[in-house]
């Protein structure tokens, strides 16, 4: 099956085709390490580890690259306010922004590097582009001139006149010789720490934003490389002037493939729009405020709900929906642990090793359904990455497979074939959702908050609560369940034993 993926440089989806066969190189603007990071830089990461998964599964050699902006004056400025080292601020948000993601299944990515370490390669692309003509050099500042290059304005789609038109004021500041034209290297400012003051032929300074992606992706990737990709709010001014930095010192395209990603937007509406509350909101949307009080599998869930072009609306009601659908196949895989004996989690068969077992027109057709929602989940991935739709195909999976257990009467009666097949079609089920990263582990053994124990604690407690039951002490058994309750743990008793959820 070929890919299509969609390009924001041609504007269409084109047929995807790696510069070198059977490799891919990719690019994820990764984050400027100078606040918490808050979900919405999660989004990038986890589509982009989807992206990746699926690129491994269909065969190619995936290297991923995602910087950290540790060189930008929004870090001296957060660094002064708080009275900390600027480096150690910067060193101490990648931390956390690193344990972030890899709970959420992000562990995936090759490299991250720094800008900080990636100086002198700066400098020699930015001499590169002033001795080729498409920059120059005012006081400590270097620009890049931007009517220089023919082709400026390709990914954003805007003309020169247009940009010219809408620059404030219309003014040229700085000694600038276009409006338009952006900062390569800036001189360093007297109160400025000394962290950030580097060497360069133009005096001491430091290198401009756009500038660190063009050198560290080619250092990493090559000149050509297949996907860059960012969120939208990106496409310009950051990913034209890395484009117009990069193939006016190569001559040769930058990234082939251009990808970007929808904005998380944050349903305010309910709550004043006071400084405070809007700062309160801000600290709940922390991505690791965000996992001390929701599995890391859901928040993951929700991002992939939608198609990654879209918007994705992030409230209290969206994350309730994003639950009740990952309860669906939570309880799916319960029913079929207590039926077949075993943890779908843990069934390694796929569902050839299982064809030869059915029998009989209603396990024929099964087996015939599921393989049918393997296709149309790859033609799902295969179709621009449309993991909402491929999600889709996973709730038609979990509804066959359900409905599989009723017709043969699994629950009660003992048909090993068809128990195979309900569980090849599990296997099946989480065999593709982890594609997408989801179903790794079995819910009550996921931790939230970072505390490992929790499913063993509450299995504890549900063993404390069957013995005194069992000895009749029924005050102490309903004293667990309530304080359990409390906490926001449901329990569910059923002949073969007790069941437990979050709420
Ligand atoms: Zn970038």
């Amino acid at each position: 099956m070929t890919m299509r993926v969609y390009n924001t440089l041609s504007r269409e989806k084109e047929m995807f085709e790696p510069v070198v066969p059977g490799k891919v190189g990719m690019y994820l603007c990764g984050p400027t390490v100078y606040k918490p990071a808050h979900i919405g830089h999660a989004v990038g990461p986890i589509i982009f580890d989807s992206i990746k998964r699926y690129l491994v599964y269909k065969g190619y050699s995936v290297h991923w690259v995602v910087n950290v902006t540790d060189v930008e004056d929004k870090i001296i400025v957060e660094a002064e306010k708080r009275g900390v080292d600027v480096m150690e601020l910067a060193r101490d948000l990648e931390r956390q922004y690193v344990d972030g993601l890899a709970r959420l299944g992000v562990r995936s990515i090759d490299a991250m590097p720094r800008a900080s370490e990636h100086i002198g390669g700066m400098i020699e692309h930015i001499q590169g582009l002033i001795e080729r003509g498409y920059a120059y050099v005012v006081g400590g500042d270097v620009y890049f001139d931007v009517s220089k290059d023919k082709d400026y304005g390709k990914l954003s789609n805007r003309k020169q006149e247009e940009q010219l038109s809408g620059t404030r004021d219309g003014l040229v500041d700085k000694g600038k010789r276009n409006p338009g034209d952006f900062a390569l290297w800036k001189a360093a400012k007297a109160e400025e720490p000394d962290a950030v003051k580097y060497e360069s032929p133009w005096g001491k300074g430091r290198p401009g934003w756009h500038i660190e992606c063009s050198v560290m992706a080619a250092k990493l990737l090559g000149v050509t490389f297949d996907i860059h990709g960012g969120g939208m709010d990106l496409i310009f001014p950051h990913h034209e002037n890395e484009i117009a930095q990069s193939e006016s010192l190569t001559d040769k395209p930058f990234s082939k493939f251009w990808l970007h990603h929808g904005l998380t937007r944050f349903n305010t509406k309910k709550i004043s729009k006071s400084d405070a509350d809007m700062a309160r909101v801000m600290v709940d949307l922390q991505l690791n405020n965000l996992l001390a009080k929701h599995p890391a599998e859901l928040l993951r869930f929700l991002i992939l709900s939608s198609h990654y072009r879209a918007p994705i609306d992030f409230s209290p009601e969206t994350l309730e929906a994003a639950g009740k659908g990952l309860g669906t196949f939570h309880r799916l895989f319960e029913r079929l642990e207590r039926v077949i004996g075993a943890s779908p989690y843990k069934a390694e068969k796929r569902i050839e090793q299982v064809r030869d077992q059915a029998n009989g027109p209603v396990a024929a057709a099964f087996l015939d359904e599921v393989l049918g929602d393997q296709v149309r989940f790859l033609e799902a991935m295969d179709d621009d990455f449309n993991t909402a739709a491929a999600i889709g195909v996973l709730f038609d999976m979990a509804g066959r497979v359900n409905r599989f257990i009723e017709q043969t009467r699994l629950e009660t009666k003992r048909d090993e074939a068809a128990a195979v097949l309900a569980s090849g079609g599990a296997t099946t089920l989480i065999f593709l959702g982890r594609l997408l990263g989801l179903f790794e582990q079995a819910p009550e053994t996921q931790s939230v908050g970072g505390d490992e124990l929790t499913g063993e604690l509450v299995k504890l407690l549900i063993d404390v609560r069957a013995m005194a039951r069992k000895s009749k002490q029924f005050e102490i058994g309903d004293e667990v369940r309530k304080r359990l309750d409390g906490l926001g743990i449901l329990l569910e008793d059923r002949a073969d034993g007790t069941l437990w959820r979050r709420k």
